[in-house]
């Protein structure tokens, strides 16, 4: 379920429907001055240096970001397929092989131009995704406007709730955060055994957010990731937020 809403919740009908798994995968930053020739961007000209530091930087990283970059992934399906375990095939000269899709992304470093793990002239020929932990999956994204907009901040879940009220295990990962999909994993290994409520909840995206580095637009971003994994935890496991 988390997978087929976080597809659900990208671009529109018709788009999804021209759109593949490889190119969604693919697909470059929204970030503004990364489309405007006249800015300086890093991931386009690499040396030439970022605009979007010191420019308006609403939409931008907070986790993961380097002095070279702060641009996010844009990709929903993306943040599922990390939350979930998937794992990338690809095919190219050297042969076949596979990679986690936590670790497909890149993070910036001091080379945003270099997005992926993929060698040059490797394709993608599948994307794998395990046996579930649990069926009680979900996708929330938060964004300006109901349809047609990319994630200021998402949340792929699944939880597995023990019948003593306890976690037995958990998935996380957030979009709209970071250059690359951010598997959470700070925040599941302080769930897990602990009892299914907002406080715990709480304390985990506290934990997890605790490096975040807001810039001088997206401050907003660390409360609204605290507050959307309290709340996508909720839906799953019927505790109040
Ligand atoms: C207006 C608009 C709004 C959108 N909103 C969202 C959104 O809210 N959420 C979201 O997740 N996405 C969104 N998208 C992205 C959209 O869903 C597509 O995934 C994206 O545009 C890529 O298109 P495509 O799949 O046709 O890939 P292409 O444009 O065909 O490919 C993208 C890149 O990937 C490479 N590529 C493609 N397939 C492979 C492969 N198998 N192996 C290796 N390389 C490959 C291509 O060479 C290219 O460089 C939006 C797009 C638009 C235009
Ligand atoms: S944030 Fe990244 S993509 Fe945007 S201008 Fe800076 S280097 Fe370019």
């Amino acid at each position: 379920r988390g997978v087929a809403r976080a597809i659900l919740a990208g671009a529109s009908g018709q788009i999804r429907n021209m759109a593949t798994i490889g190119g969604n995968l693919l697909q470059r930053t929204r970030c503004a001055y990364f489309y405007d020739d006249a800015a300086r961007c890093n991931k386009r000209v690499p040396g030439e240096g970022c605009d979007a530091i010191d420019g308006f930087n609403r939409i931008h990283a907070i986790l993961g970001a380097s002095p070279a970059c702060i641009a996010t992934h844009p990709s929903d399906m993306a943040v599922a397929l990390a939350a979930f375990d998937a794992i990338v095939h690809v095919e190219g000269g050297a042969g076949k092989r596979t990679i986690p899709l936590v670790d497909f992304h890149r993070l910036p470093e001091g080379r945003p131009d270099i997005e992926t793990q993929l060698a040059p002239g490797e394709l993608i020929t599948a994307v794998e995704l395990p046996t579930p932990v649990t069926t009680r999956s979900t996708y929330r994204k938060v964004r300006d406007r109901a349809s047609y907009a990319f994630a200021l901040v998402s949340v792929a879940a699944a939880i597995d709730v023990a019948p003593d009220g306890t976690i037995a295990d958990v998935r996380i990962a957030l979009g709209g955060v970071a250059h690359k999909p951010w598997r959470a994993f700070t925040a599941e290994a302080a769930l897990r055994g602990q009892r299914a409520d907002a406080v715990t909840f709480r304390a985990a995206a506290e934990e997890e957010l605790a490096p975040a580095a807001p810039l001088r637009d997206n401050a907003f971003k660390i409360e609204l990731a605290k507050r959307a994994i309290v709340a996508t935890l909720g839906d799953l496991t019927g505790e109040p937020a």
